[in-house]
């Protein structure tokens, strides 16, 4: 697939923001260089350590429940090559800021090397725990995980603002993303079936390595 069909293959699944803001940031920047004529397949695709850059289609889909506007404070959890944050941080300007936190020290130099490579300046990658959110820059607009939990992390939950909303997939063999919303209390609405990498972590699943 080229740029333009895949792009019009997410105007399914994708609001036209989204999809714009896709358009925006070029995904071959975020793959190792053997990969990069593979940069718009609608598929994951190795990133090094084990981990993926999630396929086209689900950062489409996340980015569309998570309905993300100009001048929200985001914190992404499960940074990988900083391709989704690169994404959500276009739709959150002018103004908005994306906190994106990941585990692997290697995955952390990188990102940030692609991140600058692709001209995103509204992105800060951390590395840490993400399981345990990033409480110093909270509460957050909007939360997006882009590895799966046992079960939705409390730390999390209490780093959201009221009106706040986060995408988070649940589950071990069996997987489903779901859309946490804020209000007076928690509402956890099941979005469809996925398949991520594990959240490994305090709040997530154990390290078996
Ligand atoms: N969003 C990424 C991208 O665009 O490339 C893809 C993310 S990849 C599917 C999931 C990432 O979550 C992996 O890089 C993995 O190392 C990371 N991860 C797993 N557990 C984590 C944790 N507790 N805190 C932070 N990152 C974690």
């Amino acid at each position: 697939m080229n740029k333009e069909q895949l792009l019009s293959s997410l105007e399914e699944v994708a609001d036209p923001r989204v999809i714009s803001a896709m358009s925006h940031v070029p995904r071959e920047l975020f793959l190792p260089e053997p990969l990069q004529s593979r940069a718009y397949d609608d598929t994951p695709l190795p990133i090094g350590r084990g981990q993926t850059i999630s396929a086209p289609h689900m950062v489409a889909i996340m980015c569309t429940i998570l309905d993300l506007q100009p001048g929200m404070n985001v914190l992404e959890v499960g940074g990988g090559s900083g391709y989704h944050a690169a994404v959500m941080a276009e739709l959150v300007r002018p103004g908005g800021q994306v906190y994106s936190v990941e585990r692997i020290a290697g995955l952390v130099e990188a990102a940030r090397l692609n991140l600058a490579r692709a001209g995103v300046e509204n992105v800060t990658v951390i590395q840490s725990d993400g399981s345990l959110g990033l409480p110093e820059h909270a509460p957050y607009d909007r939360i997006s995980v882009a590895a799966t939990a046992p079960s939705i992390p409390e730390p999390l939950k209490q780093q959201l603002k009221i009106e706040g909303r986060m995408v988070i997939p649940v589950g071990e063999d069996y997987q489903e993303l779901y859309l946490v919303t804020r209000k007076n209390g928690f509402f956890a609405e099941r979005k469809m079936g996925v398949i991520f990498v594990p959240l490994i972590g305090e709040e997530g699943f154990k390290d078996r390595n």
